[in-house]
This record gives structure tokens, C-alpha cells and sequence, in this order.
């Protein structure tokens, strides 16, 4: 079978904020956010959650597929996202944090990384009955590789284990805080009963892709349309 590539999209926040912001390129405003989304539509692809992207990165499924994923649960992502994504009939992944729903990216404060609200318990159901996934992303978003294996262990399991108590959905997709992984990390995840995991490694996937270091495409403030399609349709990110 062909070795298609597989485009995995990484966004964090959909929203327009000011110059001033500290790491403003995590934002992507949402009249960009929406031109990438139809860009894509027109080119014929699909936009997918890691959970419908897996027949096509295990090469069971061929076809123009993109998958889309946002990293942390940002409120923004309801409200300026899931209403384009619904419009294409596309679908994403969320990945969570489970100890931080309904509280901001406090991991980031000592980076003074400006502070936006996270989707709180009801605003992740309405963004599941929009047809949208989540996914797990620890639960206090720690840096695995700095960290005891037991607290590896406790970060990745039972945030995969509350969030499938408290939402009722199988969480099968799994996203390594700031891309940080090692062998401890992702042989803990495989054993958690996750079915992939995404890191900060740029690329685009294929089937020869390892199901737990899947490489993404970082699209940010600054990613143009020109930029964008050179990003998908190319080798831009490849190997980079
Ligand atoms: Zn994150």
C-alpha cells in the first residue's frame, strides 16, 4: 500500500489576542483558524480525532485525512472551534488535563504565559455531543521525564481513568506535556491501555509512524495560508 502522509495538526488556543501577549504564536485567531479549516474542505480533505485517524495511521484506510488536535482543553476551542469543525463535519481531539478542567494553564505561570480559561465539566460534554473526542493529557500537566516512574505512572493512568469516569467515553489518545516523552513515558502510556500518543516532534505522520511518538504540524499565530498548505501538502515539516 502507498505510504500516504498524514498531516496531524497541533493547536493549543482559537482566539485573537492582543501584541502584547506573552507567546502570542499559541493563539491562533479564529478568522485564520476558520480559512484553514475551509482551505482544507476545498482540497478535499477530512478533518478527523486522533480516534478516526487511527484505521488511516495503521494503514487500514486510505483518503485525504488531516488529523486535528488542540492541546490543554481551552475554552476558546468550544466556543470559536467546534462551531467551524461542525460547519466542514469535521472532528478533533481535546486533549485534557484532568486535574486543571474549569481552571486555567497554570503550568505556564512561572512562564508568564498569559493565562486563559479551561473548558469546564459541562462545556466538555457540549464539545463531546458536537461529535467532538478528547483525549488525556496527565492530570496537573508535568513534564513525564522529570518526574519518579510512580508519579509517570499515577499522571497517565488514572487521568485516563477519571476521565472516562466522569465523562462515560473511552479516552484512547494520549498527548506528552510541552512534547516531553522518554521510554518510561511512552512504554507507561502503551500499558495504560492508550492507542497513541502525540508529541512536539514535527512531521507528518504515515503507517510506518510509531503509534506513540506521532509527530505533529505546529500551526500558530503566524502560520499563513501559504505557509499552511506548504506545511500539509509538502515535505516543509518533514525531518525538520
Ligand atoms: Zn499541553
Amino acid at each position: 500500500m502507498a505510504n500516504f502522509k498524514i498531516p496531524i495538526l497541533m493547536y493549543h488556543s482559537i482566539e485573537s489576542m492582543p501584541k502584547s501577549t506573552v507567546m502570542r504564536s499559541l493563539h491562533v485567531p479564529p478568522r485564520r483558524f476558520r480559512f484553514q479549516m475551509w482551505m482544507l474542505k476545498v482540497l478535499g480533505y477530512k478533518g478527523l480525532s486522533m480516534k478516526e485517524l487511527k484505521p488511516y495511521l495503521e494503514g487500514d484506510k486510505d483518503g485525504k485525512v488531516v488529523g486535528i488536535t488542540f492541546d490543554d482543553g481551552y475554552q476558546n476551542v468550544l466556543l470559536n472551534a467546534a462551531p467551524i469543525l461542525k460547519k466542514y463535519n469535521f472532528s478533533a481531539t481535546c486533549y485534557l488535563v484532568s486535574e486543571s478542567i474549569g481552571t486555567s494553564n497554570t503550568w505556564d505561570l512561572n512562564k508568564k504565559i498569559t493565562q486563559r480559561p479551561l473548558m469546564t465539566e459541562n462545556e466538555i460534554y457540549e464539545w463531546l455531543s458536537l461529535g467532538m473526542d478528547i483525549g488525556g493529557h496527565t492530570q496537573t500537566h508535568v513534564d513525564l521525564t522529570n518526574v519518579s516512574e510512580q508519579r509517570v505512572q499515577n499522571e497517565i493512568y488514572d487521568s485516563k481513568a477519571d476521565l472516562e469516569e466522569k465523562f462515560k467515553v473511552t479516552i484512547s489518545d494520549f498527548c506528552y506535556p510541552f512534547g516531553r516523552f522518554n521510554d518510561i513515558a511512552c512504554n507507561i502510556t502503551k500499558k495504560s491501555g492508550y492507542l497513541s500518543a502525540t508529541t512536539m516532534i514535527r512531521g507528518r505522520a504515515d503507517s510506518q509512524s510509531n503509534m506513540f511518538q506521532l509527530p505533529r504540524i505546529p500551526i500558530n499565530h503566524h502560520t499563513l495560508p501559504h505557509l499552511f498548505l506548504a506545511k500539509i501538502l509538502t515535505k516543509y515539516e518533514d525531518k525538520r
